[in-house]
């Protein structure tokens, strides 16, 4: 196949604004691509060569591929620079210098998706000293064989700024209509959520049909997407949700985990996919050390403690192991416990389908526990008395609260799903304020005064699952420091936006774009219904919005979480109207 089918494709893509004008492109397109180029073509599609766990990425910096640009067209670097500025992205720059250079050269070896994969893995292996002339030589070869539209591409693939707009959903959605039907668009994306690779699930979908994806398992290093739990406002109404006998748990207040364990290596993903197993070396040692299987799948939530008192420490201490420089000196002076709390795969075994309780007695049977290696703290309770007291007692444990979890005999591990299987209940929840909630940065305003020459404000969004798209809720500008503030365009830069992304709606205009990656904790008083904001639209209000009003940064950043796991439009609705049932009196 040319890659210019593929580039041509990936434009129609980007001027379409509806996801459902997306999916048909990009189907039609699946369909009639070989089976065995499936998989690159939903990997390129978001920027990669890999599924979002493996730890290679492209990542060219701009100067080279400046370089690869200036060497293709035959012109000055400072040239390609200036383009770059005017059109504040590489991939358009390469476009426009290539469309006035087409007429004087002759394309000589076409260029194939097949070329083009494998010169970005050799793009991506490239090592030594030589490597970034190594790396900006394959580039230009390829640019030197491209149409204007393929160097857009290739150049926004080589630096990572891929984004046609077409999400993880939308691709789902491409494969049903493209190999499947609608109906079977829930067992593929069940295939996704205990994979977490596209590629895979696009290959089986494509080779073998529904039937071959029906086949595909958890297995020991493909993370799978998290369960995740619903809210409600008190423990009565929890304790009835649960049917009236539950599982309490402590909430730990630390760094989710999911170990995939073997004999001879670990490795500890985070919810959003990274490996943490540099950061928690120690603790990677001790699972491997405690675990009775030969292979295990399992998940609990690293915490700070304080090795005198044994007391548990807040989130903000167990964030030092998420450095990437000093590490050894931050597993020296932040020692941290894992509480684990569900077995997702033991033994060639897919536990996910068993009830809860049986995966947590598989724990028990299976896991010594010792010194860093504990099971969450958990109570069977049949009573709203009886929960509260459990309640009580985790907050004076340093946690955050409560999760309940169901008993029932479909309380199966729903990967990826957030469900009422679980429901959370936090210490906030009993305060004025009515939740914590985790948004998308997708903006920033300059500052004035005091914060002149920085950010002073920002545009957050929450996420809608359903159309894969983030609105925002409120523009942000109390409860940061300092030292914060200095920080900000540092962590903020790699997600620039030259316009506004793709995947977000808003309404207003900040001074600065960015794609979703940023997720903050933010509290808020209340949420509104807003014409300005464009979260869960409709849902309270035709044509309004919901926003949260005075909303403060808590000073957590959750860089554990995917923005696809920001608080979703549902649950900002769910809590505007317990909210007003509140202020009915009736709560
Ligand atoms: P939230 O981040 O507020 O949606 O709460 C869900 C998170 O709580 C999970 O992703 C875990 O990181 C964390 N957590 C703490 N304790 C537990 C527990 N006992 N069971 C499950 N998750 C827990």
């Amino acid at each position: 196949m040319l890659f210019s089918e593929l580039a041509e494709t990936f434009d129609r893509i980007e001027a379409e604004p509806s996801r459902l004008g997306m999916t048909s492109i990009l189907a039609g397109f699946l369909r009639n691509v070989d089976p065995g180029d499936v998989p690159y073509v939903v990997y390129l599609s978001q920027g990669k060569l890999h599924p979002d766990f493996h730890p290679m990425v492209l990542g060219m910096s701009d100067k080279l591929v400046i370089r690869a640009i200036a060497a293709t067209v035959g012109t000055k670097e400072s040239k390609v620079v200036d383009m770059v500025v005017k059109e504040g992205d590489p991939g358009t720059a390469a476009e426009k210098l290539i469309k006035g250079k087409k007429q004087m050269t002759l394309f000589s070896d076409p260029l194939t998706l097949d070329r083009v994969v494998k010169s970005l893995t050799a793009i991506e292996e490239a090592e030594g000293k030589d490597s970034q002339d190594k790396k900006t030589k394959i580039l230009s070869n390829m640019l030197h064989d491209s149409n204007p539209i393929e160097a857009r591409y290739l150049c926004r693939i080589v630096t990572g700024r891929m984004r046609v707009g077409a999400g993880t959903m939308t691709i789902l959605d491409a494969l049903a209509e493209a190999f499947a039907g609608k109906d079977d668009r829930p067992e593929i994306e069940r295939a996704f959520n205990i994979t977490c690779d596209l590629g895979l699930v696009a290959k089986t979908i494509g080779e073998g049909g529904m039937e071959a994806v029906s086949k595909i398992k958890v297995s020991i290093g493909s993370p799978l997407k998290v369960m995740l739990a619903e809210r409600l406002r008190s423990i009565p109404e929890v304790v009835e949700r649960l049917g009236g006998k539950c599982a309490m748990e402590y909430k730990y207040d630390g760094i989710r985990v999911q170990a995939h364990i073997k004999k001879d290596s670990v490795i500890l993903y985070s919810r959003r996919l990274e490996d943490l197993t540099p950061n928690f070396p120690d603790v990677a040692l001790s699972l491997r050390e405690h675990c009775g299987f030969e292979e295990a799948i399992v998940e609990g939530e690293c915490v700070a403690v304080d090795t005198e008192t044994g007391n548990m420490l807040p989130f903000q201490e167990v964030t030092h192991r998420r450095k990437k420089h000093g590490i050894s000196d931050a597993i020296r002076d932040y020692p941290v416990r894992i509480f684990l709390f569900d077995m997702l795969y033991a033994d060639g075994k897919d536990m996910t389908p068993e009830p809860y309780l049986d995966r947590r007695s598989a724990i028990e049977s299976g896991f010594k526990i010792s010194d860093n290696i504990q099971m969450t703290a958990m109570k069977i309770v049949s009573s709203s008395e009886e929960g509260q007291r459990f309640f009580d007692e985790a907050v004076s444990a340093r946690c955050e609260g409560i999760m309940a979890k169901s008993i029932s005999e479909d309380s199966v591990y729903r990967a990826g799903s957030r469900g009422f299987l679980w429901i959370k209940y936090k210490k906030d929840y009993q305060q004025a304020l009515v939740d914590s909630f985790d948004l998308a940065v997708v903006g920033a305003f300059y500052g004035m005064g005091k914060r002149a020459g920085k950010y002073g404000a920002l545009l957050m969004a929450a996420y809608d699952q359903d159309t894969d798209r983030f609105g925002t809720a409120c523009k942000l500008g109390t409860g940061f420091d300092d030292e914060f503030l200095d920080r900000l365009p540092e962590m903020l830069e790699p997600h620039i936006s030259q316009d506004k992304p793709p995947s977000v709606d808003a309404q207003m205009v900040p001074d600065v774009w960015f794609n979703p990656y940023i997720v903050l904790e933010v509290t808020g008083a209340e949420i509104s219904v807003s014409p300005i904001h464009t979260a869960a639209a409709g849902y309270v209000k035709d044509d309004s919005g919901l926003g949260i009003r005075f909303p403060r940064f808590t000073g957590k950043v959750r860089d554990d979480k995917d923005p696809t796991e920001c608080t979703t439009y549902s649950e900002l609705a769910d809590i505007y109207s317990l909210q007003e049932h509140d202020s009915d009196g009736l709560a």
